[in-house]
């Protein structure tokens, strides 16, 4: 089932040749997207949408639990956010890490074949929902995402929230470096580090990279109010490590809740002349001590506020915890009416 298309966007081998040269070959995947529709749509959340499905995640790996158990299962909700209208899905291995594998009886071995087995799923998933010809009218090929969760998820006790984990650059660099070196190794179109509580772990991720000159990745940060981070840092200082970054193609907020976002855009935008992506949470609150999510979605849901947030600046627009297929889809919806492709009628269908 392997296209052409998708051998000639992974060419094995190729790191070696914009090193060799000190120039970066390495295409940025969001730029015909940006180009052609001036936005990317990412999908929604992924852990939840597989418990509103019957999943029980309930256990220190949340949704990586169902990469050994029910495979297809995933493979079904990217098919539906594809289907939504995603241009983006991402992996189910924010909460997995050989680490965490390794913690619960599997060999390391086994940890790193499921974190393979996440990015396998989303492009298989990616592919066979690209193979269907009534599938691409009007759109590009999505790309796939592999999720990056921070070390406080790892911990799975609520302090992915807080950054309250009192590690310094250096160990959070080691910490993340095995799953990168992994999910390195994929077929992944680049790399969604979300959910970043502190400016140290941004730190990190930005020196993580640098050994990997021919990835890309996004950072999106969780933020307390409409300017701070989780931690307490300003957004604008957090975003800012992108800048000087050129493995870091995109950042900005997730997991958040959406009366925030306009002022974290604005933040946002003060640090990185870089895109910005924005993918809050439906509004509800997590328990961390109950484990529950608390209060109602928000009544008019992210879609309302898409073209709001587009015209302040966000470029890469989703969702993240509660948010399902049907906020993709009117969020494509929303901002496809709002802005209608600004090519020339003549370049019409030219992609
Ligand atoms: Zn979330």
């Amino acid at each position: 089932m392997m296209n052409a298309e998708h051998a000639a966007g992974e060419t094995a081998g190729s790191p070696s040749a914009g090193q060799a040269t000190g120039i970066t070959a390495t295409p940025n995947p969001l730029a015909p997207f940006l180009d052609e529709q001036g936005y990317l749509i990412l999908d929604g959340a992924l852990a939840t949408e597989l418990e509103r499905r019957g999943a029980d995640l309930h256990d220190a790996l949340w949704s990586a639990k169902l990469l050994i158990e029910d495979p297809g299962l995933i493979t079904q909700v990217h098919l539906s956010y594809l289907s939504a209208g995603a241009d983006v899905i991402s992996t189910a291995s924010y909460q997995a890490t050989v680490q965490g594998f390794l913690s619960r009886g599997f060999s390391s071995d086994e940890g790193a074949r499921l974190l393979r087995l996440s990015v396998e799923l989303a492009v298989k998933a990616r592919d066979r929902f690209w193979a269907d010809e009534a599938n691409r009218k009007g759109r590009l090929r999505p790309l796939v995402a592999a999720s990056i969760g921070p070390y406080g998820a790892y911990l799975a006790n609520g302090s992915e929230y807080t950054g309250d984990y009192g590690l310094s650059e250096p160990e959070l660099v080691e910490f993340h470096c095995p799953r990168m070196e992994i999910l390195a190794g994929t077929q992944t179109d680049l790399f969604a580090f979300e959910t970043i509580p502190s400016l140290v772990e941004a730190r990190a991720i930005a020196a993580l990279l640098r050994d990997y000159p021919d990835k890309r990745a996004w950072i999106a940060f969780s933020c307390r109010d409409g300017q701070h981070v989780c931690h307490g840092e300003r957004l604008s200082e957090c975003a800012s490590v992108a800048d000087a970054s050129p493995e870091i193609i995109a950042a900005g907020i997730n997991c958040t809740a959406p009366e925030y976002i306009a002022s974290l855009i604005a933040e946002a935008v003060m640090g990185t002349g870089k895109p910005i992506v924005v993918y809050p949470n439906s509004g509800e609150g997590w328990d961390s001590a109950a484990g529950e999510w608390t209060g109602g979605a928000e009544l008019m849901g992210i879609a309302a506020h898409a073209v709001t947030w587009h015209g302040a600046g966000a470029n890469l627009i989703g969702g993240c915890c509660r948010t399902t297929p049907r906020d993709i889809a009117a969020l494509r919806f929303a901002l496809q009416a709002a802005s209608p492709p600004s090519a020339p009628p003549n370049r019409a269908g030219a992609a």
